[in-house]
């Protein structure tokens, strides 16, 4: 058995919700699970929706459910001519429910909001995608995943409770994709979303559909996952970044968690962990290329790839924290440090600690004069903003030749695999706090 996931670049207009029909045509004489995200860049224009409904701003609501409406009104109109198919009703449907959701009085939480909103992308994406395979003569069933992704309510980073989610897809997916019949009857769901304990909706995290992928695989032993991407497989660096990127034909699991730790953005890093356990291997290929090899993920004792592998992160805030009363830096004070980037949800990316300073870059974030106001009480605090992270694996001196550049080292943190460094253009007047 088989777990495909296509995400939104392999279904971002009609032309590629029919090359999805090619590629599964191709791969129906074994049983399969096919997991699809939103459509296009659906998720974030979802999240501009739900920043405007939420702060009441309805005029930007309106206009931005338009133009979500728009977007899968014109593929339906050139996936289907005739206009009295039941897929425009349901379509309609679907956004008179999200339309709901929008002018709810009570919106609770934004993160509740947001896991209620959201998954509106992956809805309406697997039902055009379902509608248009049903009617190309593809037999499959078109599950809806809060039915069986079992979560917690920690929206909008949902942590899956494995097992009901594991006794759910085993009683209802398992039987829909069993059984002798060539082609084999596939099931088609959604990534990303899940159901906590109260029946809401949930979301796993952006980039999610991955996860999804993997929990399914696991859940139903599956032989391999196989993601699908507008890539040839995973690249040794983003390709509009660095355009004489190259493909990694072989990882070991540990690798290609690695890389996804530093933020590479290949999977979601969640997606390795249940495959490992499990010894499934995880492919990554074109979905235009769809014959071609990719790259293959699997357990290796051996480091497969001695190729510099290269992961930048932009909008960077680098931080440096002294204790007012001019104590060490000590357990004590990482204590309390730690507590307040835990409750604003702050993640580090990178840290680093002198007698007297504790530094740490993060993503720059909205509300993070907020943050650095809850940082001053106990803490001098200055910072850079703007900065990019570097992560150099496999790295040698010519890497970083390569990416410094002209660029001015503010921090940098060298293991045996792995060096990061943080960088201002050299422009900036990256000393100002
Ligand atoms: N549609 C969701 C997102 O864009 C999940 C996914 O694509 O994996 O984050
Ligand atoms: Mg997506």
């Amino acid at each position: 058995m088989k777990v495909f996931k296509f995400g939104g670049a392999s279904i971002k207009d009609a032309v590629s919700v029919k090359n999805v029909a090619n590629i599964l045509r191709d791969n129906l004489y074994e049983p399969l699970v096919v997991v699809i995200s939103a459509m296009d860049k659906m998720t974030n224009a979802f999240e501009l929706l739900a920043d405007n409904a939420f702060a009441n701003r309805m005029k930007e609501a309106d206009e931005q459910l338009k133009r979500i409406k728009d977007f899968h009104l014109n593929i339906l109109n050139e996936l289907f001519q005739d206009t009295s198919h039941a897929i425009f009703k349901k379509v309609d449907l679907l956004f008179e429910e999200i339309a709901g959701i929008t002018t709810l009085k009570e919106k609770g939480s934004f993160d509740s909001f947001y896991d209620l909103l959201v998954p509106y992308g992956e809805l309406l994406s697997t039902s055009i995608t379902s509608a248009c395979l049903k009617k190309s003569g593809f037999e499959h069933t078109l599950a809806d995943a809060r039915t069986f992704i079992h979560t917690d309510n920690n929206y909008r980073n949902a942590g899956v409770k494995w097992e009901d989610t594991i006794t759910s897809v085993n009683q209802k997916i398992l039987p829909l994709i069993s059984g002798n019949n060539q082609p084999y009857h596939f099931v088609l769901s959604q990534g990303f979303i899940g159901s906590d304990p109260d029946g809401h909706s949930t979301t796993l995290g952006r980039e999610g559909s991955d996860y999804t992928a993997a929990i399914l695989a696991f859940a139903l032993n599956a032989d391999e996952v196989v993601i699908w991407k507008d890539v040839p497989g995973l690249m040794n660096a983003d390709p509009k970044i660095f355009p004489e990127s190259v493909k990694i034909d072989k990882l070991s699991y540990s690798d290609a968690i690695e890389l996804a730790y530093y933020g590479a953005k290949i999977i979601h890093p969640k997606t390795i962990k249940p495959l490992q356990n499990k010894d499934i291997p995880l492919i990554v290929k074109s979905f235009e290329n769809h014959t071609d090899t990719g790259t293959y993920i699997s357990e290796s004792e051996e480091r497969y790839e001695t190729v510099p592998q290269y992961i930048f992160k932009f909008n960077q805030i680098l931080i440096s924290l002294t204790p007012r009363d001019f104590s060490f830096i000590n357990e004590e004070n990482l204590f309390d440090i730690f507590g307040i980037f835990t409750k604003h949800r702050v993640h580090i990316n990178l840290m680093q600690n002198s007698a007297i300073s504790f530094s740490v870059c993060i993503d720059d974030k909205a509300d993070f004069e907020l943050f650095i106001t809850a940082l001053q009480k106990n803490y001098m605090v200055k910072y850079n903003r703007g900065l990019e992270l570097i992560t150099i694996r496999n790295y040698n001196e010519l890497s970083i030749e390569n990416v410094v550049n002209k660029r001015v080292i503010l921090l940098e943190q060298r293991s045996r695999a792995t060096v990061q460094l943080v960088t201002a253009s050299e422009n900036d007047n990256y000393l100002q706090g």
